[in-house]
């Protein structure tokens, strides 16, 4: 799984490092992913609070990539 935060799109509400701690963490008023957070989202219940996290940003600014294909939901 890849994770990403557009930055560009994100507004700050720090919600993906409350919902998904062990990927996300808020820095300098954005979400960011964590250096390792790959290895991290192979866990399964990590991988539900990072679809979690995605589905609830309130700017979208969360992208998620699996195997070759986008990650669409
Ligand atoms: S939940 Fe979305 S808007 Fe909020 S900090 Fe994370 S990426 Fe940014």
């Amino acid at each position: 799984m890849k994770v990403s935060v557009d930055r560009s799109l994100c507004y700050g509400s720090a919600e993906c490092a409350y919902r998904a701690p062990a990927v996300f963490a808020f820095e300098d008023g954005y979400g960011v992913v964590r250096p390792g957070a790959a290895e991290a989202a192979e866990d399964p219940r990590v991988r539900e609070a990072v679809r979690e996290a995605a589905e609830k940003c309130p700017s979208q600014a969360v992208l998620l990539a699996e195997g070759e294909e986008p990650f669409s939901g």
